[in-house]
């Protein structure tokens, strides 16, 4: 597609759909906000970012776009070759453990500000939250709380084959600040935060999400025996 100087049509000509993260529908999406051409050209931007709207329930939804190859050549010519191609840049509302009804109050909430650091891009503020998650969790569930996370740690190096030195800056996030050992918090890049995503997600669900459940479980499972004494 292309952004030209005289008109947004061929943005909105361009059919973008895919499923809403707010109500979860395949949906067509309506082209709401588009980039000004000539604040593009003079800044050379490389990425723009188009907002949408979600045409069955009207939430908006921005996505980044990268404009064609070498786009300051085109600076005089008037017309931004846009690769159709997208970025999909995470809202809070995506960001979201669908467990989190099993977890304890304040590990809750941490991790709710850890979500939506990760959603805008802060991967250190990130960092610090999923830092502090892992101290609410070990308040919560004592010593015994942090072997499980290091077994969950070797875990996730197996499953997903993490090189040493990524391992170490995990550690050093959520295992070694607590003895006092890396008392400042590593720098995490974009790869690295995703990792510390699924960890902190694993951690949370071995530590409170599976116990609860298997809890859960085995009370319908007794409610279902009584029912069964009652009725014979
Ligand atoms: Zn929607």
């Amino acid at each position: 597609m292309i952004l030209s100087t005289k008109s947004y049509q061929s943005l909105l000509d361009e059919p973008i759909s895919f499923e809403c993260p707010y109500c979860n529908k395949a949906s067509g999406m309506e082209l709401i906000s588009a980039p000004i051409h000539q604040r593009v050209t003079r800044f050379e931007l490389q990425y723009v970012i188009l907002g949408y709207m979600c045409s069955s329930c009207r939430e908006q939804t921005p996505l980044l776009f990268k404009f064609g190859e070498n786009v300051h050549v085109y600076k005089d010519s008037g017309d931004l070759p846009i690769r159709t191609s997208y970025y999909d840049i995470m809202t809070p509302q995506q960001l979201k453990f669908e467990h989190d009804k099993y977890l304890p109050e304040i590990i809750k909430t941490d991790l709710d500000e850890a979500l939506s650091c990760y959603s805008v891009g802060a991967f250190n503020g990130f960092a610090a939250m999923c830092r502090r998650t892992i101290q609410s969790c070990l308040t919560e569930l004592g010593a015994k709380g942090k072997d499980r996370i290091k077994s969950q740690m070797s875990d996730l190096k197996e499953i997903y084959n993490i090189d040493n030195d990524t391992v170490s800056i995990l550690e050093q996030v959520i295992i070694d600040s607590h003895d006092g050992a890396h008392p400042h918090l590593p720098k995490l890049d974009n790869t690295r935060a995703e990792l510390l995503l699924e960890l902190i997600k694993d951690i949370l669900y071995q530590l409170f999400v599976r116990k609860a459940k298997l809890k859960e479980a085995s009370k319908s499972r007794l409610v279902a025996i009584e029912k069964k004494k009652k009725d014979s």
